[in-house]
Parts: structure tokens; C-alpha cells; sequence
């Protein structure tokens, strides 16, 4: 009859989004992109125009466009399934 079901939301939110980022190589990416502000233009474009750029968010590498909705794409420098489109990144 007790209360002991509950989950901890905090300990859920503090889950890593995406497997094998870091916060470096987010930063590494954000600044890729031109710092936040330009992160926030180019989600924009992600959203309303479909031009969506993928990163690698193991080493970083830059792969134009992809699918909004890209991850675990293959990246061909660091030979891992590590490709996302910003819209997987950053939103
Ligand atoms: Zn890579």
C-alpha cells in the first residue's frame, strides 16, 4: 500500500541522450557549427526547411546533409555508427 513504486525523474533525465557523445565533442560540433546561436538557426532550418546536417558525434566529422531523423549513421573516420543530424543532437 506504500508509495514505493515511483521512479526517480531526475535519475531518468540525467540518462545520456545519445550513446557514445561527450560533452567535448558536443561542444567540438557546436562550435563547428558557429556557436550556439548559429546552432539554433541551423535547428531551425532542420525543422522548417528539411535541411538538416549530420555530425559525428564521435570525432566530430562534418556530413552535410542527412535525414532528420539520421542516427547511428555510419561515420568513415572513426569507423562507428556515431552519424546523427543536429536535429538528434541538439533538440
Ligand atoms: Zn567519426
Amino acid at each position: 500500500m506504500g508509495d514505493h513504486n515511483q521512479i526517480d525523474a531526475e535519475e531518468m533525465n540525467s540518462q545520456p541522450l545519445i550513446k557514445g557523445a561527450t560533452q567535448s565533442t558536443i561542444d567540438l560540433i557546436k562550435e563547428e557549427i558557429g556557436g550556439p546561436e548559429a546552432v539554433l538557426e541551423a535547428l531551425e532550418h532542420a525543422v522548417y526547411e528539411g535541411i538538416d546536417e549530420g555530425y559525428c558525434i564521435a570525432c566530430g566529422s562534418f556530413y552535410g546533409n542527412v535525414e532528420p531523423d539520421a542516427r547511428r549513421y555510419p561515420c568513415g573516420e572513426c569507423d562507428q555508427k556515431t552519424v546523427y543530424s543536429i536535429l538528434e543532437i541538439f533538440s
